[in-house]
C-alpha cells in the first residue's frame, strides 16, 4: 500500500459539487487532487461518437456503476429487511452533471427558512399532524441574500439562460418573453436566453393561461448561443438534437463540471484528477482527517492519499456511506433527515394536434410555480383539515420523447404488449405528455441512510441502506398536485388524461438530499453554514446532503452556488481548519 505525497486539499468524487471548489481553490494556488471513481470520458471521444445511442446510454445506462461496487438497499418499513435497489447517478469524471438534464434553479428565499415560514402563516395547530409524523424542519444557516452572487457566478460561470421574472424586486409581467414572476429578486438577467418553445410546451402554456396561472419558460443550464462564460470556456448552440437527458451532450452545450469547470482547472497546473479511484475510507484522529484509502479500479492497487482538506464531493449516498463506515457520525446525526421526492403523475392524450415531443430535450419546457412553495397559501388554508398540507410542487411541461424512452406513454386501459399496443403507441407517440411534477418533501425522523447489514459491495464496505416512508403531507400534497396537472391539460384540450394521484417512495429518484445538513447548531446539524463539518473541522461537504430542506425545484443549481460559497469560504478565511466553531459570518 503506496503512501503518496500529501496535497493541500483531497476531493472525493468529482461531480457538480466538486466542479466549482475544486476549480476556485486550484485557480487560487491550492494543490488539488481529485479521485473519481468513474472513468475520464470525453465529448469528442465519447459523446460525440457515441451520440444519439440510446440503446447504450439511456436503457443500458453505460455511466451507471456495477451494483457490487456500489451498492444501495432500500425499505419503507424499517421492522423489514432492505433489498438491493437501482443506483441511477453517473459514475464518471463530472458525475451525473453529464447526464442531467439541465433544468437550473435558484432556490426561493423562502426555501431557506421554511420552519420560520411554516410556523408565520399556518400556526402550531394547522401543523400538529406534521409534528405527530415526526417531521425534523430546520431553517437554513443562510438566507438567500447571503449567496445570491453565489447563484450569479454559478449562472455566469458555468451557464444558466433563462428570462428573469424579478429584477431588483421589479416583478416581470406573465407574457412568452418573461420569466417565473415568483422567483427571488436577482442583481443581474441571465446571461443568455432559454430554449425555444415546441408544441408541447405551447399547448401546457394554452391550459396554464385558461386557467388564469402563470405560464413561464424553465431556466436551463443549456448554452442557446455560441457563449463564452466568465472563465473563458467557449460553448457551442444547444442543436436540439433531443437525445440529452440520460446523455454526454455531443456538442458541448450542456453545462455539467466536465465542459464548464474542469478545463479552467487542469489550466492551472496545480490540480491534478485521478480517474478509476474508489475511495474505501477516510483515515481520522477523531477531529482531524489525515489521508483517504483508495482503490486504483485499473491495477487493484490501494493507495494512501494524504491531505491537510478534505471535500466529500460523492453525492449523498456515497458521501454518508464513506462517513459512517470510516467511523464519523456527529453523535448520530450522519445519515439522518434524509430527503428525496415522491410525487404523483399525469400524462394526457391530445387528438386534436402533435405534440412534437421528440423535437427537443427534456428540459425545453413551460412550467407553473402557482402551486410551488407556498403560493398558494391562501387556497390551503381554505382545504379541510385533512387535506391541509404544506409546500408544493412545480409543474412543467417535458420534451424528449424518443420511441424507446416512451414505450410506457398509453393509459390504463390499452395493453402493455402486443399488436394493440404497437399501434396505439405508433398512432398516439406524437400526441402524448406526460406532466413533471416536482412535489416537495419534508424531512422526518424516520427518514434516514445508514449502513446495510447484510450487503456489502466487492470491497467488503456496507451498502448504504436508505430508509423512506411516504407521510401524509405527501399523500396530501400529491392528490391536490395531481387534480392541478389534470387540469392544466384538461383546459388545453386534451382528449384523455390518466395517472396516479398517490406518491410512491424510492430510495433515489436523482434529487436524493439531506443526511448531512448544514444548521447553526452543532447539536441539531452536521455542517456549519461553510458546510464545514463540526465534527471533524478539516472535512468540508458538497452536494445536496447538505440541505436541510428540499424546494419545489430540482437541486443542481444550489450545490453548485454552495460549492462557490464553499470555496470563498476556505480561500477567504471566513473558516478555521482546526476549529469548526471559530468562523466569521
Ligand atoms: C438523469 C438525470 C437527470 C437530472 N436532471 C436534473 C435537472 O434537470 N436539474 C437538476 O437540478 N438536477 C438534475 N439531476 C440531478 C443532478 O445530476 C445532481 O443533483 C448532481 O449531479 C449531484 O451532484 P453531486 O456532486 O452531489 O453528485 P454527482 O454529480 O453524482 O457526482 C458524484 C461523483 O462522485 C463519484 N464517487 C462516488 N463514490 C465515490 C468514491 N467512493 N470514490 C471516488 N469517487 C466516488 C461518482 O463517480 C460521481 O462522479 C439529474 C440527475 C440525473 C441522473
Ligand atoms: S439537446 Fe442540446 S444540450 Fe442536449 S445533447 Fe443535444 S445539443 Fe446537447
Amino acid at each position: 500500500m503506496a503512501v503518496l505525497p500529501k496535497k493541500d486539499v483531497v476531493i472525493i468524487g468529482y461531480g457538480a459539487g466538486a466542479g466549482p471548489v475544486s476549480t476556485e481553490l486550484a485557480l487560487a494556488g491550492y494543490d488539488v487532487v481529485v479521485l473519481e471513481r468513474g472513468p475520464y470520458r470525453t465529448t469528442a471521444e465519447d459523446f460525440a461518437k457515441g451520440a444519439l445511442d440510446t440503446l447504450r446510454w439511456n436503457t443500458r445506462g453505460e455511466f451507471l456503476p456495477p451494483l457490487q461496487d456500489v451498492p444501495l438497499t432500500f425499505r419503507t418499513d424499517l421492522n423489514q429487511e432492505a433489498v438491493p435497489t437501482n443506483y441511477i447517478m453517473a459514475n464518471t469524471v463530472g458525475g451525473a452533471s453529464v447526464h442531467w438534464s439541465g433544468q437550473s434553479w435558484r432556490f426561493y428565499v423562502e426555501d431557506f427558512r421554511v420552519k420560520t415560514t411554516l410556523e408565520q402563516l399556518y400556526g402550531p395547530e394547522k401543523l400538529e399532524y406534521l409534528r405527530e409524523d415526526g417531521a425534523n424542519i430546520q431553517d437554513w444557516p443562510i438566507s438567500y441574500e447571503d449567496v445570491e452572487p453565489y447563484y450569479e457566478k454559478v449562472e455566469y460561470y458555468i451557464g444558466v439562460g433563462g428570462w428573469p421574472g424579478n429584477i431588483q424586486g421589479q416583478i416581470r409581467p406573465v407574457n412568452p418573453d418573461d420569466g417565473n414572476p415568483y422567483e427571488a429578486p436577482r442583481q443581474r438577467d441571465y446571461p443568455f436566453r432559454p430554449l425555444r418553445d415546441n408544441a408541447t410546451d405551447l399547448t401546457f402554456r394554452e391550459g396554464a393561461l385558461k386557467l388564469g396561472l402563470k405560464p413561464f419558460h424553465v431556466p436551463t443550464a443549456i448554452t442557446t448561443e455560441p457563449w463564452t462564460s466568465g472563465y473563458g470556456v467557449q460553448r457551442a448552440a444547444c442543436t436540439y438534437c433531443t437525445f440529452c437527458t440520460s446523455f454526454g451532450c455531443w456538442n458541448g452545450s450542456k453545462s455539467s463540471s466536465l465542459v464548464a469547470l474542469l478545463p479552467v482547472a487542469e489550466a492551472t497546473g496545480n490540480f491534478e484528477i485521478r480517474p478509476n479511484s474508489h475511495v474505501l475510507r477516510i483515515n481520522h484522529t477523531g477531529d482531524r482527517a489525515v489521508s483517504v484509502e483508495y482503490i486504483d479500479l485499473v491495477t487493484g492497487e490501494v493507495h494512501i492519499q494524504p491531505g491537510e482538506i478534505f471535500i466529500l464531493g460523492a453525492y449523498t449516498f456515497q458521501n454518508v456511506r464513506l462517513l459512517l463506515y470510516s467511523g464519523i457520525t456527529s453523535n448520530g446525526l450522519v445519515g439522518k433527515y434524509f430527503i428525496n421526492r415522491a410525487g404523483p403523475s399525469v400524462s394526457a392524450i391530445f387528438e386534436d394536434r402533435y405534440l412534437n415531443g421528440y423535437n427537443g430535450p427534456a428540459v425545453q419546457r413551460q412550467g407553473v410555480d402557482d402551486f410551488n412553495g407556498e403560493n398558494n397559501a391562501e387556497e390551503k388554508l381554505q382545504l379541510p383539515d385533512d387535506q391541509f398540507f404544506v409546500r408544493g410542487a412545480f409543474i412543467g411541461s417535458p420534451s424528449q420523447r424518443t420511441p424507446l424512452e416512451t414505450y410506457n406513454a398509453v393509459p390504463p386501459d390499452v395493453p402493455r404488449w402486443g399488436a394493440e399496443y404497437k399501434r396505439y403507441l405508433s398512432d398516439n407517440l406524437n400526441r402524448y405528455i406526460g406532466l413533471q411534477l416536482l412535489a416537495e418533501p419534508i424531512p422526518y425522523e424516520t427518514s434516514y441512510i445508514d449502513l446495510d447489514p447484510n450487503y456489502t459491495d466487492r470491497f467488503g464496505v456496507p451498502a448504504a441502506r436508505v430508509q423512506r416512508q411516504v407521510k401524509q403531507n405527501e399523500i396530501r400534497m400529491a392528490r391536490y398536485i395531481f387534480e392541478k396537472g389534470k387540469a392544466i391539460l384538461e383546459a388545453a384540450g386534451a382528449a384523455k388524461v390518466w395517472g396516479r394521484d398517490t406518491p410512491v417512495a424510492s430510495a433515489t429518484m436523482t434529487h436524493d438530499c439531506g443526511g448531512l445538513r448544514m444548521g447553526h447548531d452543532p447539536s441539531m446539524s452536521v455542517t456549519n453554514r461553510y458546510c464545514q463539518m463540526w465534527q471533524v473541522p478539516n472535512i468540508f461537504v458538497t452536494g445536496g446532503a447538505l440541505f436541510p430542506t428540499m424546494s419545489g425545484h430540482n437541486p443542481t443549481e444550489t450545490i453548485w452556488m454552495l460549492s462557490f460559497w464553499l470555496a470563498d469560504a476556505i480561500k477567504d478565511n471566513k473558516v478555521n481548519i482546526y476549529n469548526s466553531e471559530d468562523f466569521r459570518s
